[in-house]
């Protein structure tokens, strides 16, 4: 019993290092705006139901979202600097990439944090 479940999550584990590494589901992980390791390993996360306010971490735009998973960016910032809209990665998680925000506006912003 214990051995088949370890072994169940052993096979999940495989399989989630090949969807990290091959990017199986490119297109639709573009279209949500996340980079790789939001996409893969934030799936069937458990969330809270209830209305979450969270300002954008550029452009300090409130976001409601409708359940725990808030993000750190809005859409229009996460598509304008090629980020991860959830947690402000580069979408593929280039590390070298240089980001300057535009000048941070009077101490209410913060950099984007989980
Ligand atoms: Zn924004
Ligand atoms: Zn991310």
């Amino acid at each position: 019993m214990a051995t088949a479940r370890s072994n169940r999550r052993y096979d999940d584990l495989v399989k989630l290092a090949e969807n990290l590494q091959r990017d199986p589901q490119l297109e639709l992980r573009i279209q949500e705006n996340v980079c790789v390791t939001c996409f893969y390993t934030e799936r069937g996360q458990i969330v809270m139901n209830a209305f979450h306010h969270q300002p954008c971490g550029l452009c300090l735009t409130p976001q409601i979202y409708v359940n725990s998973r808030t993000d750190v960016l809005c859409l229009k910032c996460a598509n304008e600097h090629s980020l991860c809209k959830h947690c402000g990665a580069d979408w593929n998680l280039d590390s070298t990439r240089e980001f300057d925000p535009k000048e941070k506006s009077s101490g209410i912003g913060s950099e984007p944090s989980p």
